[in-house]
């Protein structure tokens, strides 16, 4: 049996307050939200990594994740959200079941990402671009 923490709570074995699930995915409230009402949403197949997920159940993820930020907005008065995910540990991924965070945001909430914005070293930029390029073609093209 998976000691997943996340597959544990698809399969009703712990408990969370689940707002939304379908034959795809789950969505249920953090437990440890940024902002009141932080919803995770998760695929109910267990995928450590968003690259491995079916395209069907990661455009359900997506689109589901997205109307459950409208209706924060809408019936929580937030002023906007944003959607979150975390691939690998060094991005800060803990939960080792690939999920999509929905942080509500409220103009005041006092909460900042630590963003930053890095300056392009000359000719850097076009080579990462073009050798980006070249893959994807051969990967997804
Ligand atoms: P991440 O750092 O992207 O892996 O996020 C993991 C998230 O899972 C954190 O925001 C935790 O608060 C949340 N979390 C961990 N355990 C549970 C649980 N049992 N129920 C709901 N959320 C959880
Ligand atoms: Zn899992």
């Amino acid at each position: 049996m998976s000691d997943c923490i996340f597959c544990k709570i698809v399969g009703g074995e712990i408990p969370a307050r689940k707002i939304y699930e379908d034959e795809l995915i789950c969505a249920f409230l953090d437990i440890s939200p940024i902002n009141f009402g932080h919803v995770l949403v998760i695929p109910k197949e267990h995928h450590q990594s968003a690259s491995t997920v079916p395209e069907a159940t990661a455009g359900r993820m997506f689109a589901v994740a997205s109307r459950i930020g409208i209706l924060l907005k809408r019936r929580e008065e937030y002023d906007g959200y944003n959607l979150h995910l975390a691939d690998g540990t060094v991005a800060g991924q803990v939960v080792m079941h690939v999920h999509m965070h929905v942080v509500p945001r409220g103009a005041e909430d006092g909460f900042r990402w630590n963003w930053r914005q890095l300056a392009y070293p000359e000719g850097m930029a076009d080579e990462i671009a073009a050798s980006l390029r070249a893959k994807l073609a051969e990967k997804i093209g």
